[in-house]
């Protein structure tokens, strides 16, 4: 028995309530995966009792020479996977990368341009309810009504207008590749900074599975544990001029002590994004997105711009009669996890939404190929066209049995 189950058993059985429910169920939420064994094995480590304020060499505490090692490590393994000059890894999460930017760059008030939440953005882009849309003067800017593709136009447009002093690309729920190099020359035109936001498709622009923002902005952030497939936590990656200001503004503008098992944790996943194998899984990942939205498209739903080039899509439930709460909640009865979420010019508020959002990444993770995203897309269509039909929702309940038993979770990491 473990420690944890002989000096805390309520939290051990919901650990464990929880590890039974990853087994048992597709996790098809766009930005989770699965970690591998070691990056588990790096996070639950001596090093979350090490305080290290500072950066290798230069730390407010002493006995850091361990650590160092660790962060060093961590920061030449994301330099060297990204191509990138200079590399801050110690942000907590991704709102905290993006915090820190700002922070650097910004002086409160100033305006920014930001893709619009309700168009796929993030909240740390502008939203009103969220510090970045309180302090700055965000203006949003969204996806084209008939394509759902980003207008880079309208972009343009809006910058010429509004003359903003920093643009910020990148997306939570944007099926479609980005065009980096347009921001820029957008960024140029008005001597606005670019930064992009990579969580979503870092682990696919590490493996050039989705072309890299690096050599056009001037600042990338993003979180590690999406496609990238690390623990939980953020990161900045940015031409070496601005270094020292990024720096500066992660510690000690926005956060104290470094979490120094999540950054050991980080290097871990570094490292074996830099292997063959996580190529091959990237790739992997972005075909079954394909085969999924295919098989969907082809039992009649209706999915934002019409497919993906990511890892992930947006299915329009109106097309089966549904709002998006309540397909998630269908979705989750037969074990397919899923999160509703506004589309654009979605009519709905965004506690109900029109959309439902599925990603790849996690259950690729788990071994699953083209073969078993087409019978994802059968079981979607048998819950949420024939909610009320129990024959229909135990073949779907059946699918996802076999499909989780065929794929079990921590059994098949070939890499390991
Ligand atoms: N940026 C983007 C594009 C995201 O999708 C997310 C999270 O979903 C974040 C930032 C925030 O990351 P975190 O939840 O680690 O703060």
């Amino acid at each position: 028995m473990s420690h944890l189950h002989l000096i805390d058993p309520a939290i051990a059985e919901a650990m464990e309530a929880e590890r039974i429910r990853q087994q048992a169920k597709l996790e098809m939420i766009a930005s989770e995966n699965f970690v591998s064994r070691a990056v588990l094995d790096a996070l639950g480590t001596v090093l979350t009792n090490k305080y290290a304020e500072g950066y290798p060499g230069k730390r407010y505490y002493g006995g850091c020479e361990h650590v160092d090692v660790i962060e060093q490590l961590a920061i030449d393994r994301a330099k060297e996977l990204f191509k990138a000059e200079h590399a801050n890894v110690q942000p907590h999460s991704g709102a905290q990368a993006n915090m820190a930017v700002y922070f650097a760059l910004l002086q409160p008030g100033d305006t920014v341009l930001g893709m619009n939440l309700a168009h796929g953005g993030h909240l740390t882009h502008g939203s009103k309810v969220n510090f970045s849309g309180q302090l700055y003067h965000f203006v949003p800017y969204g996806v084209d009504p008939e394509t759902h593709r980003i207008s880079y136009d309208e972009v343009e447009r809006l910058a010429k207008e509004h003359q903003p002093k920093l643009i910020v690309a990148g997306a939570s729920a944007y099926p479609r590749e980005f065009d980096f190099a347009r921001l820029r020359a957008i960024a140029d035109e008005v001597g606005a900074y670019l930064m992009v936001d990579m969580a979503h498709v870092a682990g696919l622009v590490a493996t050039e599975v989705h072309s890299s923002p690096i050599p056009h902005a001037h600042v990338v952030t993003t979180t590690t544990h999406k496609t990238l497939r690390g623990p939980r936590g953020g990161m900045i990656l940015c031409k070496e001029e601005f270094a020292k200001a990024i720096d500066k503004s992660v510690f000690p503008g926005v956060q104290g002590g470094p979490l120094m098992h999540v950054i050991a944790a980080k290097a871990v996943a570094f490292g074996e994004a830099m292997r063959p194998e996580f190529t091959a899984y990237t790739r992997q990942v972005v075909d079954n997105a394909a085969v999924l939205a295919q098989s969907l498209k082809d039992r009649g739903f209706t999915l934002v711009s019409g497919g993906t080039d990511n890892h992930l899509m947006l299915v329009d439930v109106r097309s089966v009669g549904l709002t998006g709460k309540v397909a998630e909640h269908l979705l989750d009865q037969v074990g397919i996890t899923t999160n509703k979420n506004a589309i654009p010019y979605d009519p709905e508020k965004p506690g109900i939404t029109s959309g439902v959002r599925m990603g790849t990444a996690a259950v690729t993770t788990r071994g699953m190929d083209a073969d078993a995203m087409s019978q994802i897309a059968e079981a979607v269509e048998l819950v949420l066209r024939h909610q009320d039909d129990q024959s229909q929702i135990n073949k779907a309940l059946h699918i996802v049995r076999e499909l989780t038993q065929k794929f079990p979770l921590y059994d098949n990491f070939s890499y390991l």
